[in-house]
């Protein structure tokens, strides 16, 4: 259907609607008729391409086939076993993919999407999922159009749809059907289609396609959780690749000197290649993304939703969280306390005259009152109506009497909000505002008041009130052009408001945790610089002489290179515009520093973009800036940040955990299986051991440190340097001592049993390879604390994961049949209390790492305290 040729008579004929809205009984008729209003996605992983992707790594395949062959030629039984083993291995895998995909889709449906409309007459806030064919929604800058929509109403729209035409410029919009002709999407200056965004003014239209109807829904293009590499993820795989090399090469040279102490062909082949697949990291990568996957989902039960993966893992990295002052840092639930109302104002209009302030805070905002008395809208405005209400001043039975015939819409850059209404005498112009960008809009004559007023102002400022100035002008008729130059002009102010808007209780105690956790909070506000400071104090964000303070003003003023110079100072912006935050952000980058930024408008975008963390607002929040965040507030409270980050700092840490404790299990095997010739022992494992405890010992174990509970200290230390190479320093040394000393037990358990004349001694040197990566695991649960100060029951899932590996590895044992699968025998309890005790070895030697490493902290502490002392 051309709605765009159709006037609006046909348009809401054809809908059956009117701008009244449709009956709600109708729109629940209409729902089940065409569906919810979203689109499927249709690019979902299928079950079978997910599990194939388990299995169609190089190395398995090459593993499968050599197995295979194996079988053919001789042992039958232990092909069945390594398939097995693979199979079982690939659906871990893939249950693990499949619940991390399950976790992300869950974090998209979770993305707040609500669209104000009107039925029977009442404005409602709905969730964009219930909107229908005939509904009359109401759009603001900010919004995401939820539907396909012909506009009957716009005072200076403009909507951005580059997601959908490509092309960049904005389009202003209008109602007036177009004339006969074709017209590209681009070109339909009537319509607004599902996805895009409204960049400007304010508008009412028909909702005329939903879901799958709409354009976006016919080119099936969503705009998902963007599913990038993470940094950690990018040098993950760099360096796998390094190191799968490394140990290919390895696995040469223990296939060829099997050969040359007579092993047969196939079982070398089969060994090496097993520690191959056991040894190289490819998964890395992957399990680093479940890992992050169910860290979001975590992040989302306390209120911040991550849009882009990487923002978990960068969380741990921020030098600087840059936060709004409204609604973030303060509760965002405004009450008038004062009012000034300049004395003898005289007005034309008789109507207005009774209270010009009044019926200004009455008339000037775009507020609406649910049928149950709730006020909607911005916060500021629905506090200056329901003062002016209280004082019968009623909104809506006025606006009967002073339509509104133009307005100019509230921009965070201007400060300020225009109403053109008639009176019986001719025009009315109401303005509100930032006072200090009111001055300027005011009649010479008016000028000299400014000083006076001013005193008053700065006194109520001081209290950390925000001041709302007013000012009107009246004329005969409506300009032509209607814009800030033509109507904010040669006004007279008529008082001012002034309004309370308390600081959060959490978030004071949030600012002093980040302070300890070595992040600086920085506000940034529209607000007036006294309040502004009141407020920062109140919170703990200004602590003394050396916080600055920048206004918009000046910052306009400073080059890049004279900013940069004191931006790492400055604490409070106040009445800023949202295009400068990018300033700030850049500024600070430039800096070296990392800047998580929050933001609601559609001017925030561009910084949200560019900050390393762009953080939006979730009640307060446009579409246009949720799209540009990595992260979304869903209760807009700073405190949520500072939890977050210290989400991302355990889920960090629990990340290299998972990496240190893989990786040195996989440097135990290799040292075992590569030294053994050297002392002139047999293979200790067969490729079948091999391939269980990579299975089994790495697998289970490895994955419930993600629920390590976070280290004591995770907020007070500082923040981790993104650019710093995970594998520098301890975390190398680490892995190949561990791994060294591993190997080292495995092999000296073998050689004592072997020189003892126990034949059972490959299930002691198979089961101390295995136990020793047990005890691993629980020594690094904390990186410096011992395991006795953290509590043994302090992980569950560990603990719990641990017992079922112990029983797996008793099972594989002493039952006959895994015996003769496994080629094990059961141990009497002399050797199994032998290799237990031995096991224990690597556990108490990580202990001792961790304990000189303590001893050496606590030395250069004491020496810094008496340097500091001396000096
Ligand atoms: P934050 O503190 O989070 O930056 P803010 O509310 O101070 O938010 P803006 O919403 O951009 O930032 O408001 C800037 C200034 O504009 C306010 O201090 C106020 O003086 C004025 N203002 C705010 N809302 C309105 C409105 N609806 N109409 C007119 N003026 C407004």
């Amino acid at each position: 259907m051309n709605w765009h040729l159709l006037p609006l008579s046909d348009i809401s004929r054809l809908l059956n609607t009117t701008p009244s809205g449709i009956a709600t009984s109708i729109a629940s008729e209409r729902l089940i008729e065409y569906g919810g209003n979203q689109i499927e996605d249709k690019k979902k992983k299928t079950v079978l391409r997910m599990l194939l992707h388990q299995l169609t790594d190089f190395m398995i395949l090459i593993l499968i086939a050599v197995a295979i062959i194996s079988g053919f030629i001789g042992d039958l039984v232990d092909t069945i076993i390594i398939l097995a083993i693979i199979l079982v291995n690939a659906i871990i895998g893939f249950i693990q993919e499949f619940r991390a995909e399950k976790a992300m889709e869950a974090l998209k449906d979770m993305t707040p999407s609500n669209a104000r409309v009107i039925r029977e007459g009442n404005t409602f806030e709905i969730p964009a999922f219930d909107l229908v064919p005939g509904d009359v929604v109401l759009l603001e800058a900010g919004n995401r159009i939820p539907a396909d929509v012909r506009f009957f109403e716009t005072h200076q729209i403009k909507v951005d749809e580059s997601t959908l035409t490509g092309e960049s410029h904005n389009t202003e919009k209008n109602s007036a059907k177009l004339p006969e002709g074709t017209y590209s999407l681009g070109d339909r200056n009537n319509m607004g289609f599902k996805g895009t965004f409204i960049t400007n003014g304010r508008g009412a239209a028909y909702v005329i396609a939903t879901g799958m109807n709409t354009e976006l829904g016919r080119i099936a293009k969503m705009i998902q959780i963007e599913e990038t590499a993470t940094p950690l993820q990018k040098r993950l795989s760099a360096f796998g690749k390094r190191l799968s090399i490394v140990i290919l090469i390895i696995c040469i040279v223990i296939f060829v000197i099997g050969r040359l102490r007579g092993e047969a062909v196939l079982t070398m082949l089969l060994t090496s290649i097993s520690l191959a697949v056991a040894a190289i990291p490819e998964a890395l990568p992957a399990l680093v993304t479940v890992a992050l996957a169910f860290g979001a989902k975590r992040l989302a039960k306390s209120n911040a939703l991550i849009r882009k993966l990487p923002a978990v893992e960068t969380l741990g990295s921020v030098t600087y969280i840059c936060s709004d002052k409204t609604g973030t840092l303060t509760l965002n639930k405004m009450s008038v306390q004062e009012i000034y109302e300049t004395p003898n104002v005289k007005t034309t209009s008789a109507l207005f005259q009774t209270s010009p302030l009044l019926i200004a805070m009455a008339l000037n905002n775009d507020v609406a009152k649910e049928t149950n008395g709730k006020w909607i809208g911005d916060s500021t405005e629905t506090a200056l109506a329901e003062y002016a209400f209280n004082k019968n001043i009623e909104k809506f039975e006025l606006e009967k009497k002073l339509p509104r015939v133009a307005e100019l819409p509230f921009d965070s850059s201007r400060k300020c909000m225009t109403t053109v209404h008639q009176t019986e005498t001719g025009i009315v112009v109401i303005t509100k505002g930032a006072v200090d960008m009111l001055w300027a809009k005011l009649d010479e004559n008016q000028k000299s008041l400014i000083p006076e007023l001013e005193v008053k102002i700065n006194e109520m400022a001081e209290k950390g009130y925000r001041i709302i100035g007013y000012a009107i002008k009246e004329i005969e008729a409506l300009p032509k052009t209607i814009n800030a130059e033509t109507i904010e002009s040669s006004l007279r102010f008529i008082g001012f408001t002034a309004m309370l808007d308390p600081p959060r209780e959490e978030a004071k105690k949030a600012v002093s945790e980040c302070k300890q956790a070595g992040i600086i909070p920085i506000m940034i506000t529209g607000d007036h610089r006294l309040t502004a400071i009141n407020i920062a104090k109140q919170l703990g964000i200004i602590t003394s002489e050396e916080d600055l303070v920048l206004e918009g003003s000046v910052l306009e003023t400073l080059s890049e290179k004279q900013f940069e110079n004191s931006v790492e100072k400055i604490r409070v912006y106040a009445r800023v515009n949202p295009e400068q935050k990018l300033k700030i952000v850049k500024a600070l980058q430039a800096k070296g520093q990392f800047v998580a930024m929050t933001g609601d408008g559609v001017n925030d975008a561009p910084a949200l973009k560019n900050a390393d963390i762009g953080i939006a607002m979730g009640i307060n929040g446009t579409e246009v800036a949720k799209e540009a965040a990595h992260m979304i507030l869903l209760d807009d409270n700073f405190a949520t940040i500072v939890i977050a980050v210290k989400h991302g700092r355990r889920i960090f840490d629990n990340i290299l955990k998972f990496i240190k404790y893989t990786m040195t299990s996989n440097s135990g095997e290799i040292w075992a299986i590569f030294l053994a010739p050297f002392f002139g022992l047999p293979i200790p494992l067969l490729a079948v051991h091999i391939l269980w405890i990579n299975l089994v010992t790495d697998g289970l174990p490895g994955l419930a440190l993600a629920s390590e509970p976070s280290e004591a200290d995770i907020m007070e230390r500082p923040p981790r340097n993104p650019k710093q190479n995970i594998f520098a320093g301890r975390m190398a040394l680490h892995i190949l001592w561990v791994g060294f000393l591993m190997g080292s037990v495995t092999l000296g358990m073998q050689a004592w049993a072997i020189g003892s004349g126990i034949s059972h001694w490959q299930t002691m040197a198979f089961t101390v390879l295995c136990f020793s990566q047990m005890g691993h695991i629980l020594a690094i649960r904390s990186d410096k604390e011992s395991l006795f100060k953290i509590g043994i029951l302090s992980n569950k899932p560990l603990l719990g994961a641990l017992a079922l590996t112990i029983a797996l590895q008793m099972m594989l044992i002493y039952t006959p049949f895994f015996n003769s699968v496994f080629k094990t025998q059961p141990l009497t309890i002399y050797e199994l209390t032998i290799t237990l005790l031995v096991s224990s070895i690597v556990f108490w030697a990580v202990e001792i790492e961790k304990w000189i490493y303590r001893l050496k902290k606590k030395n250069n502490f004491n020496g810094n305290e008496n340097k500091n002392k001396k000096s």
